[in-house]
This record gives C-alpha cells, sequence and structure tokens, in this order.
C-alpha cells in the first residue's frame, strides 16, 4: 500500500505519483492519495481493482458512515487533476525550484534526510531547536513548520520546508539567506 499524500500531482513524469517515480503498476498496490495537498481541494482516495474498490465501500465503516464530497470539491478536484495532465510545465517549474533550493541548504551544510520529493526535511534532532530555527524564520517572513514527535520519531525533529512551482527565484533565495541567518544564529551550522 502506498501513501501518496506528498506525491499525487507531483511524482512521476505525468504526475501520477510515487509509483510512477519508481515504475511500480498502478494495479500492483492499493494507492490511497490525499486531494489536499497538490491538488489544493479536501478530501482523498483510494484506487485500485474493482474488487478491491468493493471490498472497501462494503466493510470499511468510517468510510460509509461520511459525508460525500460536495459536488463543488469534486468539480476543484477534477480541475485540479486536468491542469496535472494538461500543464506538464507546473512540475518542470517545480523541480527546478527544489532542485535549486536542495542544493542551496545543503552548500551551507544543513542536514537533509533522505527525500526524492519536493518537501525537504531539515534535520535539527531536539524539538526545541527546531522550534526556535522555525519562530526566527516565521519573523524573517517564512513559514516553515518545527516537525516534531509524536508525528515523527524522537531524535528526529526537523524543519519541513514546502516549496512549490510558484515560488521565485528571489524568494527561494531570500530563503536561503534566513535559512543561512536563523542556522548561524542558532548554532545549527558553521559561520558561512
Ligand atoms: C497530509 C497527509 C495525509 C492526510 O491527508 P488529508 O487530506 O489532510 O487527510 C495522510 N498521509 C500523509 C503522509 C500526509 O502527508
Amino acid at each position: 500500500m502506498v501513501d501518496d499524500a506528498h506525491g499525487t500531482g507531483v511524482m512521476g513524469q505525468s504526475g501520477r505519483g510515487t509509483a510512477e517515480h519508481f515504475g511500480i503498476h498502478p494495479m500492483d498496490i492499493l494507492h490511497m492519495g490525499t486531494l489536499s495537498k497538490a491538488l489544493g481541494v479536501s478530501g482523498g482516495f483510494i484506487a485500485g481493482s474493482k474488487s478491491l474498490i468493493d471490498y472497501l465501500i462494503n466493510t470499511s465503516r468510517p468510510f460509509i458512515f461520511s459525508t460525500a464530497p460536495p459536488p463543488a470539491l469534486a468539480a476543484a478536484a477534477l480541475a485540479a487533476l486536468n491542469l496535472v495532465q494538461s500543464e506538464p510545465d507546473r512540475r518542470s517549474r517545480l523541480w527546478a525550484n527544489r532542485t535549486h533550493l536542495y542544493a542551496g541548504i545543503q552548500a551551507m551544510g544543513f542536514q537533509l534526510t533522505q527525500t526524492e520529493s519536493p518537501i525537504l526535511p531539515i534535520l535539527l534532532k531536539e524539538p526545541e531547536r527546531a522550534t526556535q530555527m522555525s519562530r526566527a524564520l516565521l519573523q524573517e517572513g517564512f513559514f516553515i513548520p518545527a516537525i516534531r514527535p509524536p508525528t515523527v520519531p524522537k531524535g528526529t525533529s526537523r524543519l519541513r520546508i514546502t516549496v512549490t512551482a510558484d515560488h521565485t527565484r528571489e524568494q527561494i533565495d531570500s530563503c536561503l539567506t534566513a535559512l543561512g541567518r536563523a542556522g548561524t544564529t542558532l548554532h545549527v551550522i558553521d559561520p558561512i
């Protein structure tokens, strides 16, 4: 089973998600995704064989006792899926931005956890450090949340930076400057 919350619309040549990125046939997995991240709506989906879907509809109590997504949300999700398909330039811009940001963060000496997605986790280990960094960055106009236990295992608190296709090069560069400043002040990295 793939929880593809971070992959839908973003990973893979045509934005179909993590399975496409790793060349896995969609029918070989139970593919769960959300409409709330790259697609910018709300709700989610499970894709798979007809028998799998029939099974889930008939046995998943939370699903059967929940209200279906309203038509406006379904229409917005469909419009977003059409954009994923018809405007691959958005993905190219996203990956160019991601490459630039990743290189800048690495060059300053921050420790990045292993990732292949445009969500970049800077490892800070202690929750206090992650919170201090996040606060310092917010003061400079960058909303980069601190992710701490129980969301991640103890000792692996981190900042999670989400870059998008619409960020400009200037915005990314000033984010790097702010990261360098906060990281130096809080002794996360050596002075540049
Ligand atoms: C965001 C997220 C979810 C939940 O998605 P919602 O649409 O907010 O319910 C599930 N799994 C992962 C890994 C996520 O990042």
